[in-house]
């Protein structure tokens, strides 16, 4: 009989999961899948560690399954792969942990009722996030369940980084910079130093391109500045978020354009970002691909607001040692990252384009005064750890 950990991260229209065996000292992943187009066109994936699949299920368009179906289907699909094996504890990510929680947490009904009044602080995601952790505490009472938030590891950034410049009351009622991706930033930190040695102990900035974009200041390691503050709205554009905008448009938009908070909800959140620029898409593949001007000018938006950003988080640990582009952009576009490296010039990053090209790890030149790296995150693996540690710790 084999220990196991289930890892949920459960979004708007999605629910993904891994399972991960344990072993001595690591965990190996064993299957990952997700549940997506909840409330649509649902499916159910499962797929092996190798990528082949194991399982899938589609749902009659007329009775999609809504978040509390697709866990009712995957517990009893775990029930079933699960049989043989013991399932010592569930992680989940969980995008807000408010005030108090800058470490993961162990989540009884308790906890749970607490987090949920963090949801007015961050309504879009949270309420997603918690459902499946009151779901299986009804399901599976007896299994332990974690909480990892992705704003815990930017707890070490110093206070004046994460403050606002309006009336100290909004600070102390929750209204700070919080900054998000923790999980991700927190698995690079933790495999930094076997890349690059002189970066993991000085100063680094991690770039994590995804659906989301953020990036990070890293000095030894922990958190020192976050281009996501409040929200995962503020800092960089993203796929169809706008990233920081002059509040005054907004004022502009209430009052000119009669928009109210939901209608500007989906504006910056849904209908902007590379979306919004381009007008054909928010992912990059199709926009590098596209010769419409505007895909192109997206593009070029996004790229030259990553470069600003950097020299904002280069003086926020006063220079520069080492860049790291991840997730599914900085992983996968050579293109991308030569551009923001080109852009980074002046502050020492002298790319090579070959090994760029060839997907690095290292992708810059030996004599590049600033090392740039491509190193895939694993915000999964990420909560499996954590997941494990709180578990051998209450045991
Ligand atoms: P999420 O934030 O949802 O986890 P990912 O980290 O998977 O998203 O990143 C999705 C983004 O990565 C999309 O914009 C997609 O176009 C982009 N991407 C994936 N592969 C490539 C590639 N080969 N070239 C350019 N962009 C890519």
């Amino acid at each position: 009989m084999r220990d196991t950990i289930v890892v949920l991260n459960a979004g708007s229209s999605s629910i993904k999961f891994s399972i991960f065996g344990l072993a001595d000292q690591e965990l190996d992943l064993l299957l990952r899948g997700q549940i997506e187009g909840l409330y649509t066109e649902a499916r159910f994936v499962a797929k092996d560690a190798n990528g082949a699949l194991v399982s899938e299920r589609t749902w009659d368009a007329e009775s999609p399954p809504g978040h509390e179906g697709a866990l009712d289907h995957l517990i009893g699909y775990l029930r079933y792969k699960l049989a043989d094996d013991r399932l010592v504890g569930v992680g989940h990510r969980v995008v807000h942990g408010g005030l108090d929680f800058t470490e993961p947490v162990v989540v009884g009904p308790e906890i749970l009722g607490y987090l949920e009044g963090f949801v007015p602080l961050f309504p879009l995601h949270l309420p997603h996030n918690l459902t499946p952790v009151r779901r299986l505490l009804d399901r599976l009472p007896e299994v332990p369940q974690v909480a990892c938030f992705d704003t815990s590891f930017h707890r070490t950034s110093p206070p004046i980084s994460r403050l606002y410049a309006l009336p100290l009351e909004y600070a102390e009622a929750g209204v700070i910079r919080y900054g998000f991706h923790g999980l991700s930033y927190e698995y690079i930190a933790s495999v930094l130093g076997r890349f690059d040695r002189r970066a993991a102990e000085g100063r680094a900035v991690v770039c994590h391109l995804g659906n989301g974009v953020s990036a990070c200041a890293l000095q030894g390691c922990r958190s020192m500045a976050s281009t996501m503050g409040f929200t995962g709205v503020e800092g960089l554009p993203m796929g169809t978020r706008s990233g920081t905008l002059d509040p005054g448009v907004l004022l502009y938009l209430m009052d000119q354009r009669g928009m109210d908070a939901r209608a500007i909800e989906r504006l910056i959140y849904k209908e902007s970002g590379l979306l919004g620029v381009s007008g054909v898409s928010s992912d990059m593949r199709t926009l590098l691909a596209s010769e419409e001007p505007r895909a192109q000018l997206a593009v070029e938006l996004f790229v030259y607001r990553i470069g600003r950003e950097l020299g904002s988080l280069a003086a926020a640990l006063g220079g520069l040692d080492a860049l790291v582009f991840t997730a599914g952009i900085g992983e996968h576009s050579a293109e991308i990252r030569e551009r923001i490296c080109r852009s980074a010039a002046w502050l020492g990053v002298e790319v090579d384009p070959a090994a760029n090209v060839a997907g690095g790890p290292r992708i810059t030149s030996l004599t590049s005064r600033v090392s740039a790296w491509v190193i895939p995150t694993n915000e999964e693996l990420m909560i499996a750890r954590h997941t494990r540690r709180l578990i051998e710790q209450t045991n």
